[in-house]
């Protein structure tokens, strides 16, 4: 089944029905549904933007209330393109939530086996999803080109693995983000990502000094080389740039736009 968009109270969005099933929320908003004006129209949920921020204080309260949860049931990481992943703890509930300042800083990636959610924020970068049903634990990852060259994903496995669980048993879900169509790098990213990977059938050639770089078949990729299974990698395999009727892109819109959140926690 996979992604799929769901009506909520009052919110679309999408989610992942097999995780829901088994106690997971886990949630992609779209830009529609909130007050936020142009450019950020409407669900801008990111506080760094440039945004209105009681506008986006309102949207966030919106996009709770499509969870259940309070201002203390979450936690956000400060998200500075780079691969450092953060174990977080009950002591960490609701930074931030309504203050940028109190965010975890330099966190990209954040796990827990608490039931706090974990949010982050994304326009074109790829949201990275994970669930462990071994260990209860959950995280989710923020994988734009640098986060995926080095290899936030296969990062938050080895946090499982020091969890003392398996990597195999991992679920991993990407979500919304910017697609191959339309993500084209120059050379200097091109020879990171070769220096990265033994191999990059994902990277294909277009004007000389350039490529179109697929993030979502990277990821997938170095999953499998870190011994994670197939039948537990979903794709939404949706691309933000080519949707901006749904869903904000940076790449397509220009830094003045808003974001979308990822939404994961465990309910029990
Ligand atoms: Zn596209």
């Amino acid at each position: 089944m996979g992604w799929c968009f769901r009506q909520g109270k009052r919110l679309t969005y999408l989610t992942l029905p097999e995780w829901e099933e088994c106690g997971i929320q886990v949630g992609f908003s779209t830009r529609w549904g909130g007050i936020g004006r142009t450019p950020y129209e409407s669900l801008n949920l990111g506080l760094h933007v440039g945004d209105d921020q009681d506008r986006v204080l309102r949207n966030r309260e919106l996009w709770l209330q499509e969870w259940d949860a309070e201002w203390n049931d979450f936690v956000i990481g400060e998200q500075v393109h780079d691969v450092k992943v953060q174990r977080v703890e009950p002591a960490d509930a609701g930074r931030g939530g309504r203050d940028i300042k109190t965010v975890l800083p330099g966190v990209d990636g954040l796990v827990t086996t608490s039931s706090l959610g974990l949010m982050a924020f994304f326009a074109d970068c790829v949201p990275v999803f994970f669930y462990h049903p071994t260990l209860k634990a959950v995280s989710i990852a923020h994988a734009g080109w640098r986060g995926t060259v080095g290899k936030i994903a296969h990062r938050v496995l080895l946090e499982f693995q020091n969890m003392r669980g398996n990597i195999s048993d991992c679920w991993v879900a990407l979500g919304p983000s910017i697609g191959a169509c339309c993500y084209e790098v120059d050379e200097r990213v091109i020879n990171l990502f070769q220096e990265a990977f033994k191999e990059t059938p994902f990277i294909k050639p277009s004007r000389p000094g350039h490529a179109q770089l697929d993030l979502w078949e990277a990821n997938r990729q170095l999953l499998l080389e870190a011994g994670a299974v197939p039948e537990h990698i979903w794709s939404a395999s949706i691309c933000t740039s080519c949707h901006t009727d749904s869903f904000f892109s940076h790449r397509r819109e220009g830094p003045k736009t808003g974001r979308m959140a990822g939404w994961i926690r465990r309910k029990d």
